[in-house]
């Protein structure tokens, strides 16, 4: 593990520049605590230059004029670009959000394919002509929105950063991405990458600074013309106030409180593996996770104790040491807040089977570790079904039928993701169509691909990301209707 302490700059109009206030912020490993890196720390005078860089280049430089091709195939050298600095970039993802390095090389070889699915979209951006009276030809074209704003969190830092810029270039817009403040580090990273492709000065700025201050006012900014919000849901909802300024064009990413719903006609061994894994990959800091463990009373007991069998399994440590399954949560602040939700659990009578606590173990004081955490005979009014709690904690309610497995995963502010777990077909089928959810899986938990749509109902966001539906949120409509009479409409 060397400790290099790079000092970085950010990016905007090409440049790579501090902060106009010279200010930086310490990037910390949540393994130990040691600093890995410092990143400047923007202000609004950051963003307002940021952003009228994004807007002369989308106004009056090349990009609009850059062929859908030649975007494309930047785009493709993008992913390049990754691919060749893929185990630095894993290494910083691990050091700056401490998720296990298997975890990081899968996330940056997917951030790496998804510039290359929106490259190869890049050509494939369609109009339509539509069947008007005959004395008109009526087409749709499809144009870039504009300057795009994009805020990323800090669960899938590089992910979701490729997420955000990939489908804006590939549609054509320019784009103003702050990372997470806590995990700004492969952003920056690839906004060198970014500028080794070639594409042009302005066309992309990656700007690093906290939520306040710097976030509120990208939201906010009048020259502004689309913002993408991936993050909490709280704070999606500020963003989604401040974009009313301008009414800006809005895409939110939220969180989730989700079902993983098992039957017990499921493959056990499977369902055992999958609820462990949707609950605790990346530590449990997943929108997506599969925080409601939902078992039918049936085979409830011994699904549990399937369960604790594995968890020794689940081995604790710094991501970057051989055979870590589990990182620490990615700050201090967090894994208290964690905690939190840990001791409301207890005090509200769940029944607390593993975990809960800090590991004993000397060599991981310094990091924010919480042990694998199991809550059983949860119900569902309990502050730990209901609210995001976004670390290791799992909330195990019992069921006994199919109709009220659904009343309880759809018993949630929340609609962003669930899992279905029976052999038979058609029950699970039926399942997933009750729903109220944008994503779902049966007899898997997690897989997530470029090519398939990405967002939440109700509070967990709106809009799409990923696949054909992404592109679609960078993109606006204008309708052509070209009059074939020759003669006057003399309406007058
Ligand atoms: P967060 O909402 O605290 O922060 C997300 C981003 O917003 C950060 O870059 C932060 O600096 C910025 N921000 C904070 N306050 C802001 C404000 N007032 N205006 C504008 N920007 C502001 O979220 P987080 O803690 O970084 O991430 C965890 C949350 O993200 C969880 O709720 C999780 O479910 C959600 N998430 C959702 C998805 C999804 O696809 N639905 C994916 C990943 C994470």
């Amino acid at each position: 593990m060397g400790h290099e302490i790079k000092k970085y700059k950010m990016l905007i109009g090409g440049e790579f520049v501090n902060a106009a206030s010279g200010k930086t912020r310490e990037i910390c490993d949540p393994g130990n605590g040691k600093v890995v890196a410092i990143v400047p720390e923007s202000s609004k005078a950051d963003i307002d230059a940021a952003v009228s860089q994004a807007r002369a280049a989308f106004d009056h430089g090349p990009w609009r004029q850059t062929s859908a091709l030649d975007r494309g195939k930047l785009l493709f050298k993008i992913a390049d670009g990754i691919r060749a600095r893929a185990a630095k970039l894993a290494e910083l993802e691990v050091l700056s959000c401490g998720k296990p390095l298997a975890e990081a090389e899968y996330d940056i070889a997917d951030a790496a394919n998804c510039f290359e699915f929106y490259a190869g979209m890049a050509t494939k951006i369609h109009g339509e002509t539509m069947q008007v009276p005959a004395n008109s030809l009526s087409f749709v074209v499809r144009e870039p929105i504009g300057v795009c704003g994009q805020i990323v969190p800090w669960n899938f830092p590089m992910l979701m950063t490729s997420w955000k810029l990939a489908p804006a270039l590939a549609a054509g817009n320019t784009c103003v991405l702050k990372p997470s403040e806590l995990t700004p580090l492969t952003a920056l990273d690839l906004a060198e990458i970014i500028v080794e492709a070639g594409i042009p000065a302005g066309v992309v700025n990656i700007v690093t600074g906290p939520g306040p201050g710097c976030g509120d006012v990208l939201s906010a900014h009048p020259q502004v013309d689309k913002i993408a919000f991936t993050g909490g849901t709280n704070t999606g909802r500020q963003v989604m106030a401040a974009a009313t300024g301008n009414l800006k064009k809005v895409s939110l990413e939220l969180g989730g409180k989700n079902p993983n719903i098992v039957f017990a006609d499921a493959d056990f061994e499977a369902a055992v593996d999958g609820a462990l894994f949707g609950a605790f990959a990346n530590q449990g800091e997943v929108c997506s996770a599969g925080s409601r463990l939902l078992v039918d009373r049936k085979i409830h007991k011994k699904f549990v104790e399937a369960m604790l069998k594995k968890i020794p399994n689940i081995k604790l440590g710094h991501g970057l040491e051989e055979g870590v399954k589990m990182g620490p949560l990615v700050s201090r602040q967090h894994l208290e807040k964690v905690e939190g939700y840990v001791a409301a659990g207890i005090s509200e009578g769940a029944k607390l089977v593993c975990g809960g606590k800090r590991p004993s173990d000397a060599a991981l004081a310094k990091g924010n570790f919480l042990e694998p955490t199991i809550f059983d005979d949860v119900t569902p009014a309990m502050k730990i079904a209901r609210e995001e709690i976004f670390g290791p904690v799992l909330s195990v309610i019992p069921f006994d039928t199919e109709e009220e497995a659904i009343q309880i995963a759809n018993d949630t502010e929340y609609g962003l993701a669930a899992g279905v777990w029976s052999t038979n077909i058609n029950r699970a089928l039926r399942v997933v169509r009750e729903l109220r959810c944008g994503i779902t899986w049966i007899n898997t938990y997690h897989p997530t691909f470029n090519e398939m749509p990405w967002g939440g109902y109700k509070q967990s966001g709106s809009g799409r990301e990923l696949g054909l539906y992404g592109i679609e949120a960078y993109l606006e409509v204008k309708q052509v209707n070209i009059n074939l009479d020759e003669a006057p409409i003399a309406w007058y």
